[in-house]
């Protein structure tokens, strides 16, 4: 691998911590306004298996997959 690669390669993985990290910081500011738990969307609950599953999820499965489409 050239040096060239593993750069990129190592800016993919920076990018990819920066936004885990904006992901949980946006969450524990949510746990903060005591609004943790509830869809940013929609304001639902969000299951506590989908929060098992990621911690740092901030929509409903509905509001999720209306995104993903
Ligand atoms: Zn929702």
């Amino acid at each position: 691998m050239d040096a060239l690669q593993r750069q990129a390669m190592s800016q993919e993985q920076d990018r990819r911590r920066a936004v885990e990290l904006q992901r949980l910081a946006a969450a524990l500011q949510r746990l903060d306004d005591g609004e943790y738990g509830y869809c940013t969307q929609c304001g639902e609950e969000i299951p506590e298996k989908r929060l098992a599953v990621d911690p740092a999820a901030h929509l409903c499965v509905a509001c999720a997959r209306l995104g993903e489409g």
